[in-house]
């Protein structure tokens, strides 16, 4: 759906260039039709065309302008709903857990990749949709777990599940 907009906002681009440049065409006869000998009734006429026309490619650009701004704000939208959705995937490797004195999201048995060691995110973060590995901080800290991104502590030595 998302990708039909962007085609079919494009199109519509293409459908406002089209119409400036028959615009632009029909002002160039105007001009040529004001430089030949005619009555001044024709000369009138003409003049007022051209205002016309005038006002006409101004209304095309304007519209192209709104246009290509309603073409960027769906190109926006579509970044941030893949960012969401990338999330909501993210979000379910993870289980609220009590560690300790500490409750943290530690990634699920079941969600881990080959490789992947057993960690904790930060709870903070977790809630602004954002993805922050606890880390091991100095024990002269106080917090045995730091998140790096907002900085919070976490009162936990050694990550491991009290359940399951
Ligand atoms: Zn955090």
């Amino acid at each position: 759906m998302p990708a039909a907009a962007i085609a079919l906002a494009s199109a519509s681009v293409a459908t406002f260039q089209g119409a400036a440049n028959s615009l632009k065409a029909a002002g160039d006869i105007v001009r040529t039709l004001i430089n030949m000998k005619v009555t001044a009734d024709v000369q009138a006429k003409v003049i007022e065309l051209q205002g016309i026309i005038m006002s006409a490619q101004t209304d095309a650009m304007s519209a192209q302008a709104s246009q290509m701004d309603l073409l960027n704000r769906v190109r926006e939208l579509e970044s941030e709903l893949s960012r969401s959705e990338r999330w909501a995937a993210e979000q379910q490797r993870y289980e609220l857990t009590r560690v300790m004195a500490s409750t943290v999201y530690v990634v699920k048995q079941s969600a881990m990749q080959p490789g992947e060691p057993l960690h904790a995110i930060c709870p903070e973060c977790y809630e602004k949709e954002r993805k922050s590995i606890l880390q091991a901080t100095p024990r002269s800290e106080g917090a045995a777990h730091g998140c790096p991104a907002c900085k919070a502590k976490y009162q936990f030595w050694k990550l491991e599940r009290e359940s399951t």
